[in-house]
């Protein structure tokens, strides 16, 4: 069976949603709140805190592709990447999870079930193993091995053991842990690499590529206290991951995971733009590689908010894209193109990932600017680094000093990993810990990063200093800004630094663009998808007077705040009192879609059931964005419930009351906490509840009406999908409700007058003119046949004489094929001796047709003839027998020219 890439994850999610799994979106490859991982490396991640029991969702069974990308920036394995068929920085990790739920019995069947019933593989070709210890301190997997011979159809010869390397699983030396049964695939025996390896057996981790490991299924059952202390967990779970890449290539039945339709067309756009043939890309395969999985990679970190720089995360990003660059030179691509190949990896991956697509026009910019930067230094890097390689072989020595690898990447960008790519290609390495160290060395004597200023746009640095200037100038205490976007408008406040162009400075003039800092700021900074306020900054009326233009308010280092805006009139100067006015128009209709989803949550829940939650949200003075986990669209009619039920909550009149308190407190009222989020121990919390009942209780930063009656009224806009699994519900509130309904009202008005009557019997009536028009369309086809019938009468009296030959060659509107066909046969009626050619024009293509009476044949007029004369006129082809033929053309405005050769080839032929 051949299924694409899109059509396998989709599959492998509804395989087991079926099962009662909750499809759970990918998460950012940006890890939330673990500062210990540089990127989300495996479908795991996401889940840890689950399986630590600090966190607790609300289904038992999960199925989800995560994104993951590993390289990290030191010891990687970077260098296999594009050397081989199966080796990538980012890919797909298929999961299906059971927390506390079920257990080997279900896993292995379900596996099995998936891999040879629903995708069909040859069961004679799959292996599984299952745990024994080698070290004796543990229980063999009985119960995993008597799960697998009991799949029907599976090969007893085919269970093999493996012992703590292979098959078991910890997260670290302490901790949850368990046995793992993998599922291995054979390839077949013209795969394995190792054919000339003496004592070399094809088998399961027996290192060859003929079987290879596809899908591993972990059954987490102890808590590992020490060394050889194991107690058993009162919960167990599973916890499976299944390389995409690999299972799709199998089921595509290609040779490797760069040959299937995941990855494939990006080689196949750069083939493109190189202009080369196929032999040539064979050739340069490695470079082909390199670019289609570098360019895939830096698509995904870009639209997860990773772009290039020089530190951490955003140094693999540059580094990814740089590398890419450099192998794009073996083939001869010097100019900009990644953002060509990102468009088809945008384009494959759009549905299941819609951030590419939000974030498409970033990508391309990103990835241009980033191969436009590279370029300027990229041949005085080659140069120099050939320099090095010829002092190094002079010298017989084979590793490059990692202070001078740090030279090329400080002065040229070249970062360490294509330094060590170039070397190793002449058989020589780099000192990789002298490169960091001379990294670290830099950065402390250069202030941290200074010596990049240049190279990156992280202004972290610079804010840190402005906090620090403003905390010892007494300013600002320790604990920085006082931020209370809750509680007023109107907040007195003191303007205590104004930043332009990166720099503090005293004052500034009307028209300047700036950042400032406040003392006190009552300006929301965007965050849990309610969009910052906007406003002014005015000073106390004593003074000259100046206002400031509040744009955007954000938090760059912990305890600053910073606003941002156009100075609109007057001279702000450092040190003036003043205050700060949130725009309260665009914050109240804020505020009220705000609510506003609290509502729709506890709706969707009430009308859906429980299981349905929160996944994203955005809340703007216009509309909000509600999206939640749902398998399917959501009808019409529970759409009306939905939408009748929180305009019941608005007019119900309910106190939203704004508390803070602990989350252990918060927790045990049974507060809704959205995935994802990381709370702190003390939370805001928004509860929609009176003595009638309690509607909604949610965890929440955002500001918020204070009786649901504010909100006015409520009207649904749309409901889509927004991925796999994943529903999206625009609506509208107060104002933007009213402005809504009353389009909507002026549009029937419209309607209604054009039609003549009124709102209410506007659908009657368009439903009688439909019926008018159908009635009155069979009509008019009726007439039409007739007319067409009408015009063969009269054609067939219009017979000329050509060398006495009766003639009859017609153009009839209207006709087909046997129209044609049927006038001819009436011709031939009508004239035992005669020839006839007819044309007619079909969806804008000409069509002929052309007959001869037999004793005409004799004379050397042949049907078949003609109509190949006639239909070259028409630009076609044609033919057929000498009583009979026909023809096809493409250009309608030549039959008339056509049929004009009609009697030159009688006056030509006739004998
Ligand atoms: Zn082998
Ligand atoms: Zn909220």
């Amino acid at each position: 069976m051949y299924l694409t890439g899109n059509q396998v994850r989709q599959s492998f999610l509804d395989f087991f949603a079926a099962r009662g799994h909750e499809i759970v979106p990918s998460a950012s490859l940006v890890p939330g709140g673990d500062s210990t991982l540089l990127f989300t490396n495996a479908g795991m991640v996401q889940f840890k805190d689950v399986f630590l029991g600090t966190e607790s969702r609300p289904y038992t069974r999960a199925v989800d592709s995560q994104k993951c990308l590993r390289v990290s920036g030191k010891h990687n394995d970077l260098d296999t990447v594009g050397r081989d068929n199966t080796h990538h920085t980012f890919f797909e990790m298929l999961g299906n999870w059971s927390f506390g739920d079920y257990y080997k019995k279900e896993a292995i069947a379900w596996s099995w079930e998936l891999l040879t019933k629903v995708w069909g593989l040859d069961p004679d070709r799959i292996y599984a193993s299952y745990f024994v210890d080698n070290q004796g301190d543990l229980p063999s997997d009985q119960e995993a091995h008597d799960e697998w011979l009991a799949q029907p159809g599976f090969n007893p010869a085919h269970l093999v053991q493996g012992g703590r390397k292979d098959n078991f699983w910890e997260m670290a030396e302490t901790g949850p842990c368990g046995p793992c049964s993998e599922i291995h695939y054979d390839f077949g025996a013209d795969f394995c690499d190792m054919k000339d390896v003496e004592g070399h057996v094809c088998e399961p981790n027996g290192d060859c590529s003929r079987i290879v490991e596809i899908w591993n299924n972990v059954f987490i059952q102890y808590n590992r206290t020490s060394r050889t202390n194991f107690q058993a967990l009162p919960k167990r779970h599973v916890d499976t991951g299944m390389g995409f890449e690999r299972i799709v290539s199998i089921i595509q039945g290609v040779n490797g995971n760069y040959e299937t339709d995941v990855l494939k067309p990006l080689l196949d756009e750069t083939q493109r733009i190189a202009g080369h043939t196929d032999l040539q890309r064979e050739e340069n395969l490695t470079a082909y590689r390199v670019i289609a999985d570098h360019v895939r990679a830096s698509a995904f970190l870009i639209a997860d908010g990773v772009i290039p720089g020089n530190v951490g995360r955003n140094y693999v990003c540059r580094m990814i894209i740089r590398r890419a660059a450099r192998f794009s030179r073996k083939i001869n691509l010097t100019e900009p193109f990644m953002a060509k190949v990102a468009a088809k990896v945008i384009d494959n991956y759009k549905e299941a990932y819609p951030e590419l697509l939000a974030n498409q026009a970033l990508i391309f910019d990103t990835l241009t600017a980033e191969e436009k930067r590279f370029a300027e230094t990229l041949d005085s890097g080659f140069a120099q680094l050939q320099d090095a390689i010829d002092e190094l072989k002079a010298k017989g020595e084979s590793q490059l000093d990692g202070k001078r690898a740090f030279d090329l990447y400080a002065t040229l960008g070249f970062p360490m990993e294509i330094t060590r790519d170039i070397l190793s290609e002449s058989g020589l390495g780099v000192d990789e810990d002298g490169f960091y160290e001379a990294m670290e060395d830099h950065r402390l004597a250069s202030g941290k990063g200074s010596a990049f200023a240049d190279m990156g746009n992280d202004k972290t640095e610079f804010y840190a200093s402005v906090f620090a200037k403003l905390q010892e100038s007494g300013k600002l205490s320790n604990s920085g800004v006082h931020y209370d976007p809750y509680s007023s408008f109107r907040t007195p406040t003191k303007l205590i630094a104004i930043l332009k162009d990166d720099a503090l400075v005293d004052s500034v003039n009307v028209e300047d663009e700036i950042e400032f800092v406040i003392d006190r700021s009552p300006f929301y900074i965007e965050s849990g998808g309610q969009i910052g306020d906007i406003g002014k900054l005015t000073n106390a009326p004593s003074e000259d007077t100046w206002e400031i233009e509040v744009s955007r308010t954000f938090k760059p280092v912990s305890g600053l705040i910073v606003q941002s805006g156009k100075v609109l009139s007057g001279k702000p100067k450092v040190d003036s009192q003043a205050v700060a006015k949130v725009d309260l128009e665009s914050r109240r209709a804020t505020m009220r879609n705000h609510t506003g989803t609290h509502l729709v949550h506890a709706a969707l829940r009430a009308v859906l059931g429980e299981k349905v939650h929160q996944s994203g949200s955005v809340v703007d003075p216009e509309r909000m964005r509600f999206d939640f986990n749902y398998p399917q669209a959501v009808s019409k009619n529970d759409l009306l419930k939905i939408e009748a039920l929180v305009n019941q909550f608005i007019d119900a009149e309910y106190p939203v009351k704004k508390q803070e308190k602990s989350l252990d407190q918060a927790k045990a009222e049974g507060v809704t906490a959205l995935f994802g989020e990381k709370y702190g121990q003390i939370v805001r919390t928004i509860e929609v509840a009176d003595e009638r009942g309690r509607v909604s209780y949610e965890l929440c930063g955002g500001t918020h009406v204070d009786n649901t009656a504010e909100i006015g009224s409520f009207y649904i806009i749309s409901e889509s999908s927004v991925a796999a699994g994943i529903r999206r519900i625009e609506a509208v509130t107060g104002p933007g409700a009213y402005k809504f309904a009353r389009e909507r009202i002026n549009q029937l008005n419209s309607l209604a007058t054009f039609l003549e009557t009124t709102p209410a019997e506007a659908l009657h009536k368009v439903e009688t003119l439909e019926s008018e028009i159908k009635q009155a369309r069979r009509e008019l086809e009726q007439v039409r046949i007739e007319a067409a019938n009408q015009s063969f009468k009269q054609k067939l009296d219009e017979v000329r004489e050509v060398a006495g030959v009766k003639v009859l060659s017609a153009q009839i509107p209207n006709a087909d094929v046997d129209a044609l066909r049927n006038l001819a046969d009436q011709f031939r009626q009508k004239h035992p001796s005669g020839l006839v050619v007819l044309a007619t024009v079909i969806n804008d293509k000409p069509s002929l047709i052309a007959a001869v009476t037999p004793d005409l044949i004799q004379r050397g007029l042949k049907a078949g003839d003609l109509i190949k004369r006639l239909a070259q006129v028409v630009g076609g082809g044609g033919g057929g027998r000498p009583d009979m033929a026909q023809a096809g053309g493409k250009d309608p405005e030549k039959l008339a020219e056509a049929l004009l050769q009609v009697d030159s080839y009688i006056i030509e032929n006739l004998k």
